[in-house]
C-alpha cells in the first residue's frame, strides 16, 4: 500500500492519490528551483485557487469548496511531501490567515476577504511574533489604539512568512497594555495601508520556496472594521480555534519526512558498497523500518485528531500530541535520511539536504516542543 494511506475512506484515498499525482507532475519537479532561487511561486497558489483546493475545509458560502480537517491534512502532507517551502506558505495563508478571518471575522469580513484569497488571487500572513515575544504571547509589544473611528498600529512583526508576497496581514496587538493575553487583539490591515513597511526578504536555513520579511508598523492607520473578533479577545478566540494549524503543521510534517525516508529508501536501493546495495545491511534495513513505523505512527495521531476535529468534539491535546510527534519524527528521519545517503545527500543538488534544512523549524512554528508538552501536561491536570 501506497504510504499513509491505511485508514483512508475510499474518497480519502481517491483524494490523497489526486493531490499526490498533482505534486509529483508540478511540484517535485521544481521543489529545488524555487528553494535555490529563495522564491514561493505564487502562481502554483493561483492553479491550487484554480482547483478549488486552497479552500479545502472552508465553507461554500465564503469562496470555500467543503471537505474538513481530514481533507486539509491529506492536502498539507501530500503538498510538503513536494516542497516543504511551498506547503508553509499555503499553509500560513490558509491555516492561519483565512482561518482567523473565518472563525473570527464577522460576516462582512468573511465575504469580503476570503473569496478572492480561496482562489489564491489574494495572499494573507499571520504578523504575530516579534522581537520579544516568540513563545511567550504575552509580551507582544505592537500597540493598536483607537484614534475617531479609526485604530492606529505601531510596533514590528518578525519573521513573517509570506510577507514580502502579501496582499493582507492578520496582525496581532495589544490593545490594552498590561493585560497580558486578555488585552491582544486581532487585525486585517491591507499592503497599502499608510504607515505599514515590508523590511527586506530575510535570509533562512531552510524553507527556502516560502518567503519572509518583517513588517513595520509606524503610525499605521486602519478603518475600525479593521478589527477581527472581539476587542482584547481577539487573539485568545483565534488560539481557541485555529487547532487547524497544529492539525496542519503535524501533516506537513508527516509528509516532509515520509519524503526523507523515500529518498533514502531509493538511495540505499542503488548504492552499491561491499559488493551489494546498502539496502541489504541490517543496520540500514533496521533505521528505514523504524523510519517507516515512526511515520506511521505519527501519521495515525494525526489522523485522529483530524477526525475528532471533523466530528466535532474536543480535539486540543490530540493536535498538541500530534504536532509534537509528528515535527520531532520529521526532524530525526530528515537526520537518518541524510545520514544514509552519507556524501551524495550533504550535497547542494540532494533532496536529503534540502530535507535536512527544511525540518527544523516545524519543531518551533506553530507553538514549540515545549509549548505542546505544556498543553499535554495541563490537559493531564498537572
Ligand atoms: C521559518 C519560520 C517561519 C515563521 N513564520 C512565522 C509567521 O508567519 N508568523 C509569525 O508570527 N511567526 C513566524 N515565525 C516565528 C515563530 O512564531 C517563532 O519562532 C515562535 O513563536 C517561537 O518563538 P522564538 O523562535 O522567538 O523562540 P523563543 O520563544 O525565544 O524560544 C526559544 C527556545 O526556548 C524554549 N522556551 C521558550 N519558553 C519556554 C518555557 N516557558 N519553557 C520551556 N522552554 C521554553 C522554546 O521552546 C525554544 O526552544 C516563523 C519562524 C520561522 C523560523
Amino acid at each position: 500500500m501506497e504510504g499513509f494511506a491505511a485508514l483512508l475512506s475510499d474518497e480519502e484515498r481517491a483524494w490523497q492519490q489526486a493531490v499526490r499525482a498533482f505534486v509529483e507532475r508540478e511540484v517535485t519537479p521544481n521543489a529545488g528551483r524555487w528553494d535555490e532561487q529563495g522564491r514561493f511561486p505564487r502562481p502554483l497558489l493561483e492553479r491550487l485557487g484554480e482547483l478549488d483546493w486552497l479552500g479545502t475545509a472552508f465553507p461554500t458560502d465564503c469562496g470555500g469548496s467543503g471537505g474538513g480537517p481530514v481533507e486539509y491534512a491529506i492536502l498539507c502532507a501530500e503538498l510538503a511531501r513536494g516542497s516543504a517551502g511551498v506547503a508553509l506558505g499555503v499553509y500560513v495563508h490558509t491555516a492561519l490567515a483565512c482561518a482567523a478571518i473565518l472563525h473570527i471575522g464577522s460576516e462582512a469580513q468573511r465575504r469580503e476577504l476570503l473569496p478572492a484569497a480561496l482562489r489564491g488571487e489574494r495572499v494573507g500572513c499571520w504578523a504575530y511574533a516579534e522581537a520579544g515575544a516568540g513563545a511567550d504571547a504575552a509580551s507582544v509589544a505592537t500597540r493598536a489604539r483607537r484614534d475617531g473611528e479609526d485604530w492606529v498600529l505601531d510596533g514590528a512583526k518578525l519573521y513573517i512568512t509570506n510577507a514580502p508576497i502579501a496582499d493582507f496581514a492578520v496582525i496581532v496587538a495589544a490593545t490594552a497594555p498590561g493585560q497580558g493575553l486578555k488585552g491582544l487583539s486581532l487585525f486585517v490591515v491591507e499592503r497599502d495601508a499608510p504607515g505599514l513597511t515590508i523590511g527586506p526578504p530575510m535570509r533562512k536555513l531552510g524553507m527556502g520556496a516560502s518567503e519572509m520579511a518583517e513588517i513595520i508598523l509606524d503610525g499605521c492607520r486602519v478603518r475600525g472594521d479593521a478589527l477581527l473578533g472581539v476587542e482584547g479577545a481577539g487573539f485568545l478566540q483565534a488560539i481557541e480555534v485555529l487547532t487547524l494549524g497544529r492539525i496542519a503543521a503535524a501533516s506537513f510534517a508527516c509528509g516532509l519526512g515520509d519524503a526523507a525516508r523515500e529518498a533514502a529508501l531509493g538511495h540505499v536501493r542503488e548504492r552499491v558498497q561491499f559488493g551489494a546495495p546498502l539496502a541489504r545491511k541490517q543496520f540500514v534495513r533496521f533505521t528505514l523500518a523504524d523510519l517507516q513505523t515512526r511515520l506511521e505512527a505519527a501519521w495515525q495521531l494525526t489522523l485522529a485528531a483530524a477526525r475528532l476535529a471533523a466530528a466535532g468534539q474536543p480535539h486540543s491535546e490530540q493536535a498538541s500530541m500530534a504536532k509534537l510527534l509528528a515535527s520531532e519524527t520529521c526532524t530525526w528521519a530528515c537526520e537518518r535520511g541524510l545520514h544514509l545517503h552519507g556524501a551524495h545527500g550533504y550535497m547542494r543538488e540532494s533532496v536529503a539536504q534540502r530535507f535536512y534544512r527544511d525540518c527544523k523549524v516545524l519543531e518551533f512554528g506553530e507553538g514549540t516542543s515545549e509549548i505542546q508538552r505544556e498543553t499535554i501536561a495541563r490537559a493531564m491536570g498537572i
